[in-house]
């Protein structure tokens, strides 16, 4: 996609972002300067700019854009904040983040989601606030913990992970989709007081399913070409 054909897109998706509750400027601004098509592969391309969900390889997917703004406005980032995302995938929500706090930590389970992005962000976007690692997120990143925010990109069952409620600063917020499938998962904003966690539950949402461990010998599925090429218009 050119210039001329991303510009007018996405205004139209801004517009509707704005439409749908999304008032926050700084996330707005995020959104307007992340260029979302770098990160969706070759072949869905002419849907960067739609407000939907993609595939992105090893069954996974980057989320919708509308989904991404309501968990980043609801995450309330400031930009002196320590952010830790669970589940990086094509890295767009970090990119996202990285511009509205001081430094963003992702996790991925899947080794080659996880160096793709790495390579795009770091090589390709250039941003310098953002460590990401393979692992398993259920766990945290204990030697970078207590983090002020944490967002959680894939569903839970029934409740947080320990190791993430144990990371998270008091007066810390943490933002975690839950619910036992597809069709009932809800997100949630858990608060961190002195005391104890307070749990709000905010919207419907569909995420792929937080697992333990980091994935070995993943099923392939057919848009894992894809996945590894990076659109070489953004290379130059
Ligand atoms: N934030 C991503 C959305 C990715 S979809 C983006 O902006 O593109 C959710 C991701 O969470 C998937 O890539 C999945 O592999 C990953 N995931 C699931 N369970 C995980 C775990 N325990 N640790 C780390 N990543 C996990």
């Amino acid at each position: 996609m050119n210039t001329t054909t991303v510009a007018p897109r996405k205004i139209r998706l801004i517009m509707k972002l704005r439409k749908s509750g999304i008032t926050d400027t700084a996330v707005l601004g995020a959104i307007e300067r992340i260029p979302r098509e770098a990160f969706i592969p070759p072949m869905f391309q002419d849907q960067a700019y739609e407000d939907m969900a993609l595939p992105i390889g090893r069954g996974q997917t980057i989320s919708q854009p509308l989904v991404v703004a309501m968990m980043t406005q609801e995450l309330k980032v400031g930009n002196r904040m320590k952010v830790l995302e669970i589940g990086t995938g094509s890295g767009y929500q970090a990119a996202i983040l990285s511009r509205l706090c001081r430094r963003v930590y992702s996790i991925e389970r899947h080794k080659p989601l996880l160096e793709a992005a790495d390579h795009l962000l770091s090589k390709v976007l250039r941003i310098h606030n953002l460590t990401v690692k393979a692992g398993d997120g259920m766990r945290g990143w204990p030697e970078q913990a207590p983090f002020d925010r944490i967002m959680v990109t894939a569903a839970a069952r029934s409740e947080p992970p320990r190791a993430l409620l144990d990371q998270l600063a008091v007066g810390g917020i943490m933002i975690i989709p839950m619910g036992p499938d597809k069709a009932s998962q809800y997100l949630y904003r858990i608060t961190r007081h002195e005391d104890g966690y307070e749990c709000e539950r905010l919207m419907a949402v569909r995420f792929v399913p937080l697992l333990p461990h980091i994935a070995k010998n993943a099923p392939v599925d057919e848009s894992d070409e894809a996945e590894m090429i990076l659109p070489l218009a953004l290379e130059s």
